[in-house]
Protein backbone atom coordinates (compact mmCIF):
# COMPACT_ATOMS: atom_id res chain seq x y z
CA UNK A 1 0.00 0.00 0.00
CA UNK A 2 1.14 3.44 -0.83
CA UNK A 3 0.37 6.75 1.64
CA UNK A 4 0.08 9.58 -1.08
CA UNK A 5 2.70 12.52 0.48
CA UNK A 6 1.00 16.28 -0.93
CA UNK A 7 3.52 18.92 -0.20
CA UNK A 8 1.50 21.76 1.09
CA UNK A 9 2.24 24.01 -2.00
CA UNK A 10 0.88 21.86 -4.37
CA UNK A 11 -1.85 22.93 -6.63
CA UNK A 12 -3.08 19.17 -6.69
CA UNK A 13 -4.38 18.44 -3.29
CA UNK A 14 -7.22 17.76 -1.25
CA UNK A 15 -9.18 20.59 -2.73
CA UNK A 16 -8.77 19.80 -6.06
CA UNK A 17 -8.67 16.18 -6.95
CA UNK A 18 -9.51 16.90 -10.70
CA UNK A 19 -10.57 13.62 -13.03
CA UNK A 20 -8.68 12.92 -16.47
CA UNK A 21 -8.43 9.94 -18.65
CA UNK A 22 -4.53 8.35 -18.58
CA UNK A 23 -3.21 5.15 -19.75
CA UNK A 24 -0.22 3.91 -18.87
CA UNK A 25 2.74 1.36 -21.38
CA UNK A 26 0.24 -1.19 -22.68
CA UNK A 27 -3.05 -0.66 -20.91
CA UNK A 28 -6.33 0.85 -21.91
CA UNK A 29 -7.28 4.44 -21.11
CA UNK A 30 -9.62 4.68 -17.74
CA UNK A 31 -10.47 7.13 -15.35
CA UNK A 32 -7.93 8.45 -12.75
CA UNK A 33 -7.63 11.45 -10.32
CA UNK A 34 -4.60 13.79 -9.99
CA UNK A 35 -3.09 13.91 -6.22
CA UNK A 36 0.23 16.30 -6.03
CA UNK A 37 1.74 14.31 -8.61
CA UNK A 38 0.43 11.06 -9.12
CA UNK A 39 -2.75 9.34 -10.47
CA UNK A 40 -5.32 7.48 -8.82
CA UNK A 41 -6.53 5.19 -10.74
CA UNK A 42 -10.41 5.05 -9.83
CA UNK A 43 -11.27 1.89 -11.96
CA UNK A 44 -8.64 -0.01 -9.78
CA UNK A 45 -10.17 1.32 -6.68
CA UNK A 46 -13.64 2.62 -6.73
CA UNK A 47 -15.32 -0.17 -8.17
CA UNK A 48 -17.19 1.25 -10.33
CA UNK A 49 -17.33 0.51 -14.30
CA UNK A 50 -17.50 3.80 -15.22
CA UNK A 51 -14.26 4.30 -14.02
CA UNK A 52 -12.78 1.92 -16.67
CA UNK A 53 -14.26 3.61 -19.95
CA UNK A 54 -12.09 5.49 -22.18
CA UNK A 55 -13.56 9.23 -21.31
CA UNK A 56 -15.44 11.22 -18.32
CA UNK A 57 -18.99 11.03 -19.88
CA UNK A 58 -20.78 8.11 -18.41
CA UNK A 59 -19.31 9.12 -14.85
CA UNK A 60 -20.57 12.73 -15.90
CA UNK A 61 -23.94 11.20 -17.00
CA UNK A 62 -24.87 10.26 -13.29
CA UNK A 63 -25.38 13.70 -12.21
CA UNK A 64 -24.23 16.12 -9.28
CA UNK A 65 -25.28 13.85 -6.47
CA UNK A 66 -23.73 11.17 -7.59
CA UNK A 67 -20.47 13.53 -8.37
CA UNK A 68 -20.44 15.42 -4.61
CA UNK A 69 -20.63 11.05 -3.42
CA UNK A 70 -17.26 9.89 -5.47
CA UNK A 71 -15.83 13.76 -4.67
CA UNK A 72 -16.04 12.49 -0.75
CA UNK A 73 -15.20 8.98 -1.42
CA UNK A 74 -11.77 10.29 -3.47
CA UNK A 75 -10.81 12.66 -0.86
CA UNK A 76 -11.05 9.74 1.93
CA UNK A 77 -8.95 7.16 -0.48
CA UNK A 78 -6.33 9.40 -0.95
CA UNK A 79 -5.92 10.59 2.69
CA UNK A 80 -5.15 6.69 3.34
CA UNK A 81 -3.42 3.78 2.12
CA UNK A 82 -4.10 3.22 -1.91
CA UNK A 83 -2.97 -0.23 -3.24
CA UNK A 84 0.15 0.55 -4.96
CA UNK A 85 -0.53 -0.76 -8.53
CA UNK A 86 -3.61 2.18 -8.56
CA UNK A 87 -0.89 4.90 -7.85
CA UNK A 88 1.63 6.36 -10.56
CA UNK A 89 3.59 9.24 -10.81
CA UNK A 90 2.37 11.60 -13.12
CA UNK A 91 5.30 11.79 -15.47
CA UNK A 92 4.67 7.65 -16.26
CA UNK A 93 1.49 7.75 -17.52
CA UNK A 94 -0.17 9.52 -20.93
CA UNK A 95 -2.95 11.58 -20.54
CA UNK A 96 -5.90 11.30 -23.56
CA UNK A 97 -8.83 13.44 -24.07
CA UNK A 98 -10.77 13.38 -21.07
CA UNK A 99 -14.37 13.67 -22.48
CA UNK A 100 -16.15 12.57 -25.78
CA UNK A 101 -16.97 15.87 -26.89
CA UNK A 102 -20.69 16.73 -27.58
CA UNK A 103 -21.47 20.19 -29.36
CA UNK A 104 -18.60 22.72 -28.96
CA UNK A 105 -19.28 26.34 -28.52
CA UNK A 106 -16.73 29.29 -28.15
CA UNK A 107 -18.07 32.62 -26.21
CA UNK A 108 -16.50 35.94 -26.54
CA UNK A 109 -17.12 37.15 -23.38
CA UNK A 110 -14.41 39.88 -22.06
CA UNK A 111 -14.75 42.85 -22.68
CA UNK A 112 -11.64 43.87 -22.67
CA UNK A 113 -10.71 41.52 -25.34
CA UNK A 114 -14.24 42.20 -27.84
CA UNK A 115 -12.93 45.76 -27.45
CA UNK A 116 -9.65 45.49 -28.61
CA UNK A 117 -10.70 43.17 -31.34
CA UNK A 118 -13.19 46.09 -32.26
CA UNK A 119 -10.97 48.54 -32.61
CA UNK A 120 -8.08 46.19 -34.75
CA UNK A 121 -11.04 44.63 -37.00
CA UNK A 122 -13.15 48.46 -37.31
CA UNK A 123 -11.48 50.85 -36.19
CA UNK A 124 -13.22 53.91 -36.20
CA UNK A 125 -16.10 52.40 -35.24
CA UNK A 126 -17.35 51.78 -31.79
CA UNK A 127 -15.21 49.03 -29.73
CA UNK A 128 -18.09 47.54 -29.10
CA UNK A 129 -21.44 45.75 -31.23
CA UNK A 130 -24.45 47.12 -30.14
CA UNK A 131 -25.47 43.60 -29.19
CA UNK A 132 -22.31 42.59 -26.76
CA UNK A 133 -23.84 43.78 -23.48
CA UNK A 134 -27.18 42.64 -23.56
CA UNK A 135 -26.23 38.87 -24.65
CA UNK A 136 -23.27 36.54 -24.81
CA UNK A 137 -21.78 36.60 -28.27
CA UNK A 138 -20.83 33.08 -29.39
CA UNK A 139 -20.45 30.55 -32.47
CA UNK A 140 -21.02 27.14 -33.14
CA UNK A 141 -17.30 25.41 -33.57
CA UNK A 142 -16.30 22.01 -34.69
CA UNK A 143 -16.23 19.58 -31.66
CA UNK A 144 -14.11 16.94 -33.83
CA UNK A 145 -10.96 18.92 -34.21
CA UNK A 146 -10.92 19.38 -30.27
CA UNK A 147 -7.61 17.55 -29.19
CA UNK A 148 -5.82 17.30 -25.89
CA UNK A 149 -2.47 19.43 -24.57
CA UNK A 150 0.56 18.22 -25.98
CA UNK A 151 -1.27 17.30 -29.71
CA UNK A 152 0.98 19.13 -32.38
CA UNK A 153 -0.67 21.72 -34.34
CA UNK A 154 -0.46 21.77 -37.98
CA UNK A 155 -0.44 25.54 -39.50
CA UNK A 156 -3.44 26.04 -41.36
CA UNK A 157 -3.92 26.85 -45.15
CA UNK A 158 -6.62 28.93 -46.50
CA UNK A 159 -7.67 32.01 -48.52
CA UNK A 160 -6.31 35.09 -47.22
CA UNK A 161 -6.85 38.70 -48.18
CA UNK A 162 -5.71 41.76 -46.21
CA UNK A 163 -8.06 44.70 -46.96
CA UNK A 164 -5.93 46.37 -49.98
CA UNK A 165 -4.63 43.06 -52.19
CA UNK A 166 -6.94 43.35 -55.60
CA UNK A 167 -7.70 39.21 -55.18
CA UNK A 168 -7.39 36.38 -52.26
CA UNK A 169 -4.58 34.22 -52.35
CA UNK A 170 -4.13 30.43 -51.10
CA UNK A 171 -1.64 29.94 -48.59
CA UNK A 172 0.17 28.97 -45.39
CA UNK A 173 -1.61 31.38 -42.70
CA UNK A 174 0.96 33.91 -41.80
CA UNK A 175 -0.98 35.16 -38.39
CA UNK A 176 -1.49 32.14 -36.70
CA UNK A 177 -2.24 32.67 -32.60
CA UNK A 178 -4.03 31.74 -29.69
CA UNK A 179 -6.67 32.48 -27.62
CA UNK A 180 -6.46 31.58 -23.21
CA UNK A 181 -9.80 30.73 -22.54
CA UNK A 182 -11.64 28.53 -20.23
CA UNK A 183 -13.99 25.82 -20.79
CA UNK A 184 -17.12 24.31 -19.40
CA UNK A 185 -17.70 20.74 -19.78
CA UNK A 186 -21.67 19.98 -19.44
CA UNK A 187 -22.33 17.40 -17.05
CA UNK A 188 -25.84 16.28 -17.40
CA UNK A 189 -27.71 17.50 -20.46
CA UNK A 190 -31.14 18.98 -21.13
CA UNK A 191 -34.14 18.37 -23.20
CA UNK A 192 -35.09 19.81 -26.77
CA UNK A 193 -37.64 22.65 -26.11
CA UNK A 194 -36.71 23.37 -22.98
CA UNK A 195 -33.87 26.13 -20.86
CA UNK A 196 -31.94 25.91 -18.80
CA UNK A 197 -31.83 28.36 -16.20
CA UNK A 198 -28.98 30.33 -14.57
CA UNK A 199 -29.86 28.43 -11.70
CA UNK A 200 -29.26 25.24 -12.79
CA UNK A 201 -25.28 25.82 -13.93
CA UNK A 202 -23.72 23.52 -10.87
CA UNK A 203 -26.51 20.97 -11.00
CA UNK A 204 -25.39 20.75 -15.02
CA UNK A 205 -21.54 21.52 -15.32
CA UNK A 206 -19.35 19.12 -14.42
CA UNK A 207 -16.38 21.04 -14.50
CA UNK A 208 -13.94 23.68 -16.41
CA UNK A 209 -10.28 22.59 -18.63
CA UNK A 210 -8.11 25.09 -19.92
CA UNK A 211 -8.94 26.03 -23.75
CA UNK A 212 -6.73 27.16 -26.37
CA UNK A 213 -8.83 27.89 -29.37
CA UNK A 214 -5.99 28.09 -31.99
CA UNK A 215 -7.30 31.42 -34.44
CA UNK A 216 -5.60 32.10 -37.94
CA UNK A 217 -6.45 35.75 -38.06
CA UNK A 218 -5.51 36.12 -41.81
CA UNK A 219 -8.20 33.08 -42.83
CA UNK A 220 -10.59 34.56 -39.94
CA UNK A 221 -10.81 38.30 -40.77
CA UNK A 222 -11.34 37.71 -44.82
CA UNK A 223 -14.18 34.53 -44.19
CA UNK A 224 -16.06 35.72 -41.22
CA UNK A 225 -18.06 38.34 -42.82
CA UNK A 226 -21.25 37.95 -42.21
CA UNK A 227 -21.60 34.31 -40.31
CA UNK A 228 -18.71 34.58 -38.64
CA UNK A 229 -16.10 31.95 -37.66
CA UNK A 230 -15.27 28.69 -39.32
CA UNK A 231 -12.27 27.46 -40.58
CA UNK A 232 -9.80 30.09 -39.67
CA UNK A 233 -10.57 28.37 -36.07
CA UNK A 234 -11.92 25.32 -36.46
CA UNK A 235 -8.56 23.32 -37.38
CA UNK A 236 -7.87 22.47 -33.95
CA UNK A 237 -9.07 23.23 -30.39
CA UNK A 238 -6.35 22.28 -27.49
CA UNK A 239 -7.79 21.67 -24.36
CA UNK A 240 -6.02 20.53 -20.92
CA UNK A 241 -6.27 17.01 -19.81
CA UNK A 242 -7.60 17.89 -16.11
CA UNK A 243 -10.74 18.57 -15.57
CA UNK A 244 -11.47 20.75 -12.65
CA UNK A 245 -14.50 20.06 -10.73
CA UNK A 246 -17.11 22.75 -10.44
CA UNK A 247 -17.39 21.51 -6.60
CA UNK A 248 -13.54 22.30 -6.71
CA UNK A 249 -13.89 26.01 -7.24
CA UNK A 250 -16.25 26.92 -4.37
CA UNK A 251 -13.28 29.05 -2.60
CA UNK A 252 -12.95 31.01 -6.31
CA UNK A 253 -16.45 32.34 -6.72
CA UNK A 254 -16.64 36.47 -7.36
CA UNK A 255 -19.15 38.48 -8.89
CA UNK A 256 -18.74 39.24 -12.56
CA UNK A 257 -18.01 42.75 -13.63
CA UNK A 258 -21.15 44.90 -12.93
CA UNK A 259 -24.01 44.74 -15.42
CA UNK A 260 -25.33 47.92 -17.46
CA UNK A 261 -27.24 47.65 -19.06
CA UNK A 262 -28.96 45.17 -16.93
CA UNK A 263 -29.48 42.05 -19.08
CA UNK A 264 -33.01 40.02 -19.58
CA UNK A 265 -34.41 38.35 -16.67
CA UNK A 266 -33.53 35.09 -18.18
CA UNK A 267 -29.99 36.25 -17.76
CA UNK A 268 -30.26 37.38 -14.03
CA UNK A 269 -28.40 35.47 -11.39
CA UNK A 270 -29.21 35.28 -7.99
CA UNK A 271 -25.93 33.80 -7.41
CA UNK A 272 -22.46 35.22 -8.55
CA UNK A 273 -20.98 32.30 -10.91
CA UNK A 274 -17.76 34.41 -11.66
CA UNK A 275 -14.30 32.45 -10.85
CA UNK A 276 -10.71 34.34 -9.80
CA UNK A 277 -8.15 32.63 -11.99
CA UNK A 278 -5.37 33.52 -12.75
CA UNK A 279 -4.43 32.38 -16.35
CA UNK A 280 -0.37 32.40 -17.54
CA UNK A 281 0.71 31.98 -20.90
CA UNK A 282 4.46 31.25 -21.93
CA UNK A 283 5.43 31.57 -25.75
CA UNK A 284 8.72 29.34 -26.27
CA UNK A 285 8.95 29.26 -22.69
CA UNK A 286 8.79 33.41 -22.03
CA UNK A 287 5.55 34.26 -19.73
CA UNK A 288 4.00 36.86 -21.98
CA UNK A 289 0.53 37.76 -20.01
CA UNK A 290 -1.18 36.97 -17.56
CA UNK A 291 -5.15 36.80 -18.15
CA UNK A 292 -7.51 37.21 -14.92
CA UNK A 293 -10.54 35.35 -15.64
CA UNK A 294 -12.14 37.04 -12.75
CA UNK A 295 -12.46 40.13 -15.58
CA UNK A 296 -14.97 37.94 -17.73
CA UNK A 297 -17.92 39.87 -18.15
CA UNK A 298 -21.00 36.80 -18.53
CA UNK A 299 -20.52 33.65 -16.31
CA UNK A 300 -21.03 30.55 -17.36
CA UNK A 301 -24.32 30.21 -15.99
CA UNK A 302 -25.54 33.08 -18.26
CA UNK A 303 -23.70 31.58 -21.00
CA UNK A 304 -25.96 27.97 -20.60
CA UNK A 305 -28.60 29.62 -20.02
CA UNK A 306 -28.37 31.70 -23.68
CA UNK A 307 -27.19 28.70 -25.40
CA UNK A 308 -30.32 27.01 -24.18
CA UNK A 309 -32.99 30.23 -24.09
CA UNK A 310 -34.21 28.96 -27.42
CA UNK A 311 -35.14 25.75 -26.67
CA UNK A 312 -31.70 23.77 -27.67
CA UNK A 313 -30.77 20.45 -26.52
CA UNK A 314 -27.49 19.86 -24.27
CA UNK A 315 -25.80 16.82 -24.38
CA UNK A 316 -22.98 14.90 -21.91
CA UNK A 317 -19.66 16.06 -22.92
CA UNK A 318 -21.14 19.64 -24.32
CA UNK A 319 -18.20 22.23 -24.22
CA UNK A 320 -18.41 25.38 -24.09
CA UNK A 321 -15.41 28.54 -23.92
CA UNK A 322 -15.38 31.49 -22.78
CA UNK A 323 -13.80 33.52 -25.57
CA UNK A 324 -9.93 35.12 -24.94
CA UNK A 325 -9.76 35.80 -21.46
CA UNK A 326 -8.16 39.60 -21.50
CA UNK A 327 -7.51 41.89 -18.82
CA UNK A 328 -7.11 45.94 -18.68
CA UNK A 329 -3.49 45.79 -19.02
CA UNK A 330 -1.32 45.23 -21.94
CA UNK A 331 0.39 42.11 -19.87
CA UNK A 332 -3.25 40.60 -19.62
CA UNK A 333 -4.20 39.98 -22.96
CA UNK A 334 -5.01 36.62 -24.19
CA UNK A 335 -4.36 36.50 -27.66
CA UNK A 336 -0.99 37.67 -29.40
CA UNK A 337 -3.16 39.80 -31.88
CA UNK A 338 -3.71 41.64 -29.25
CA UNK A 339 -0.78 41.05 -26.90
CA UNK A 340 0.94 42.67 -30.50
CA UNK A 341 -1.44 45.14 -31.61
CA UNK A 342 -1.99 43.43 -34.83
CA UNK A 343 1.39 42.25 -35.77
CA UNK A 344 2.51 46.06 -34.91
CA UNK A 345 4.28 45.59 -31.50
CA UNK A 346 6.32 42.71 -31.49
CA UNK A 347 7.07 41.21 -28.49
CA UNK A 348 10.46 39.74 -27.23
CA UNK A 349 10.99 36.27 -26.99
CA UNK A 350 14.04 35.00 -26.23
CA UNK A 351 15.90 37.88 -28.25
CA UNK A 352 13.46 37.14 -31.25
CA UNK A 353 11.08 39.14 -32.28
CA UNK A 354 7.47 37.56 -32.46
CA UNK A 355 4.00 39.01 -33.77
CA UNK A 356 2.21 35.75 -34.66
CA UNK A 357 3.45 32.23 -34.39
CA UNK A 358 6.49 30.10 -36.14
CA UNK A 359 6.51 27.22 -37.02
CA UNK A 360 8.07 25.09 -34.00
CA UNK A 361 6.89 27.59 -31.51
CA UNK A 362 5.25 26.19 -28.16
CA UNK A 363 2.84 27.92 -26.48
CA UNK A 364 1.71 26.65 -22.83
CA UNK A 365 -1.36 28.13 -20.87
CA UNK A 366 -1.77 27.53 -16.90
CA UNK A 367 -4.22 28.79 -14.52
CA UNK A 368 -4.46 28.92 -10.66
CA UNK A 369 -7.31 29.56 -7.72
CA UNK A 370 -7.82 29.71 -4.57
CA UNK A 371 -8.96 26.59 -2.95
CA UNK A 372 -10.14 25.09 0.48
CA UNK A 373 -8.37 25.88 3.29
CA UNK A 374 -6.42 28.71 1.91
CA UNK A 375 -4.08 26.72 -0.62
CA UNK A 376 -4.02 26.80 -4.42
CA UNK A 377 -5.39 24.53 -6.59
CA UNK A 378 -4.17 24.20 -10.22
CA UNK A 379 -5.56 23.41 -13.61
CA UNK A 380 -2.43 21.92 -15.29
CA UNK A 381 -1.31 23.13 -18.38
CA UNK A 382 -2.81 22.60 -22.10
CA UNK A 383 -0.16 23.22 -24.38
CA UNK A 384 0.54 22.86 -28.23
CA UNK A 385 3.74 23.49 -30.85
CA UNK A 386 3.38 24.43 -34.83
CA UNK A 387 4.42 21.94 -36.96
CA UNK A 388 4.74 23.32 -40.64
CA UNK A 389 1.96 23.22 -43.30
CA UNK A 390 1.03 20.44 -45.44
CA UNK A 391 -0.14 20.13 -48.69
CA UNK A 392 0.79 23.82 -49.77
CA UNK A 393 0.14 23.13 -53.31
CA UNK A 394 -1.50 26.98 -53.53
CA UNK A 395 -5.13 25.55 -53.15
CA UNK A 396 -4.80 23.98 -56.83
MN1 LIG B 1 -12.16 31.81 -29.04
Amino acid sequence: MTTIDIPDDSLFGLGNLPYGVFSTPGSRPRVGVRVADFVVDLAATLGDEVFARPTLNAFMAQGRRRWDEVRRRVGELVSGEVPDTAVHPVGEVTMHLPIEVGDYVDFYASEHHASNLGRLFRPGSPPLMPNWKHLPVGYHGRAGTVVVSGTDIVRPCGQRKAADDPAPAFGPSRRLDIEAELGFIVGTGSPLGTRVRCDEFPERVFGAVLVNDWSARDIQSWEYVPLGPFLGKSFATSISPWVVPIAALEAARVDTPPKDPEPLPYLRETEPWGFDIEMAVEWNGRLVSRPPYREIYWSPAQMLAHMTVNGASTRTGDLYASGTVSGPRQDQRGAFIELTWGGAEPVDINGEKRTFLEDGDEVVITATAPGSDGRRIGFGEVRGRILPAVDDDGGR
